[in-house]
């Protein structure tokens, strides 16, 4: 078969994506390999006509960069591509992303069914800022599908699933709830950071909309906040026309080229924080003050079929749990050399930090043991260094308890 006949693999789509913006007006072709930054602001008219009829949805030329960015179109174009949806939004970050995807599709008056489990700021979008402009949620547990059918009401807009969840690594059964929401014809919007693209396509499972805090794998280097969204072509057009231009949280470009620049390595790196996290969480499941290893690869966890079928691969981060709790938790986490106590995800250092204290401090305590947020948890993101430097520096750690 020639090489243009093929269909390009996912690390080859990563790297050579869908070329753009390769010829300069002059007609010169310019045939940059990394995508240029374009860094401006605001874009020319040719004269008034040309900028009334751009204002009024007849000429595609840019604006102004809150609306659109040529950088940021590549990026939005790839992640589409990627994802294996219409069309992409990028934006400032995933806070940015969960509000934009929310207030596109609910208004005051209407209701959420979510996952109890969420990243902390969504869980604090959900039960403090969007209740004051008359937006309700419900949190259940979506282990078992038949708690979304039975929290719907006739006001609900939108069932909101993060799977693999933040920390608990709760899968949710996206093809089941995604059946049980479209029968009241409700779109299902999966938050899907810790997968990527790479190792979970939520839109062919049945979801309608796919975020991501691109953060965290997707910018894969710990230098830039943002967020996606990808869904239908209409959808994101009324996401960025109307919402994303009135709240403002646009990306900046070269924000945008981090990302793109990211992406480029995506299928690498994940392939290595898989290969690391698998052995640091054999190594934990065997430490005699390990009480409890939560990841999704091990047969322990309770949804390792779920996984293995939903996802092409288990991801890069571990929660556990250690005796003596709380306290011995911290003494881990203080003593640590080669991991960072840090907040945030899908670097390439590795990063641990303390849920309940730290990303989750938003769930009261009796909301944390509801949702099955031990007070002791620990949450690594496992990075890319050589893993018997990992599992020497946990080793060193734990000793100390
Ligand atoms: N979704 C998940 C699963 C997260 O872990 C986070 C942040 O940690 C977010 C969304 C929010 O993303 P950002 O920090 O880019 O706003």
């Amino acid at each position: 078969m020639k090489g243009k006949d093929r269909n390009p693999g996912f690390a080859t789509l990563c790297i050579h994506g869908k070329k753009h913006l390769n010829k300069h007006e002059s007609g010169r072709p310019i045939r940059a390999v990394s995508t240029p930054i374009f860094q401006s602001s605001t874009f020319a008219f040719e004269n008034v006509a040309h900028g009334a009829a751009v204002f009024r949805g007849e000429d595609p030329s840019y604006v102004y960069t809150r609306l659109g960015n040529p950088t940021q179109t590549a990026l939005e174009t790839e992640l589409a591509y990627l994802e294996k949806g219409e069309a992409a939004l990028a934006v400032a970050s995933g806070m940015a992303a969960a509000t934009t995807a929310v207030l596109t599709c609910c208004r005051s008056g209407d209701h959420i069914v979510a996952g109890d489990t969420l990243y902390g700021g969504t869980h604090q979008l959900f039960t403090q800022t969007l209740p004051r402009m008359g937006i309700t949620v419900t949190e259940v547990p979506v282990q078992e599908p038949a708690n979304v059918a039975a929290a719907i009401t006739k006001k609900t807009r939108l069932v909101y699933l993060e799977t693999p969840a933040n920390p608990t690594l709760v899968l949710s059964d996206i093809p089941a709830i995604a059946e049980i929401a479209h029968r009241k014809g409700i779109p299902v919007l999966v938050d899907n950071t810790f997968c990527t693209p790479y190792l979970q396509n939520p839109l062919e499972l049945g979801a309608d909309i796919v975020l991501h805090s691109a953060t965290k794998y997707i910018g894969g280097h710990g230098d830039t906040v943002a967020g996606i969204l990808v869904g239908k072509a209409d959808w994101i057009m009324t996401a960025r026309m109307e919402i994303l231009r009135d709240v403002g949280g646009c990306i900046s470009p070269f924000n945008a080229w981090l990302l793109l620049r990211g992406l480029k390595t995506l299928p690498v790196r994940m392939d290595r924080h898989m290969e690391n996290a698998m052995e640091i969480a054999h190594f934990l499941s065997y430490h005699p003050k390990v009480t409890r290893v939560i990841y999704p690869g091990l047969k322990t966890h309770p949804q390792h079929e779920l996984a293995k079928r939903q996802q092409r691969g288990f991801g890069g981060m571990i929660s556990f749990t250690v005796q003596g709790g709380r306290e011995a938790g911290s003494t881990v986490m203080d003593n640590v050399q080669l991991c960072t106590l840090a907040v945030s995800l899908g670097d390439v250092d590795t990063l641990i930090e303390h849920p309940a204290s730290m990303t989750h401090s938003t769930y009261s305590e009796e909301e944390l043991v509801r949702v099955g947020i031990d007070p002791g948890l620990v949450r690594l993101s496992v990075g890319l260094e050589n893993v018997e430097d990992i599992i020497a520096d946990l080793r060193q750690a734990l000793a100390l308890i």
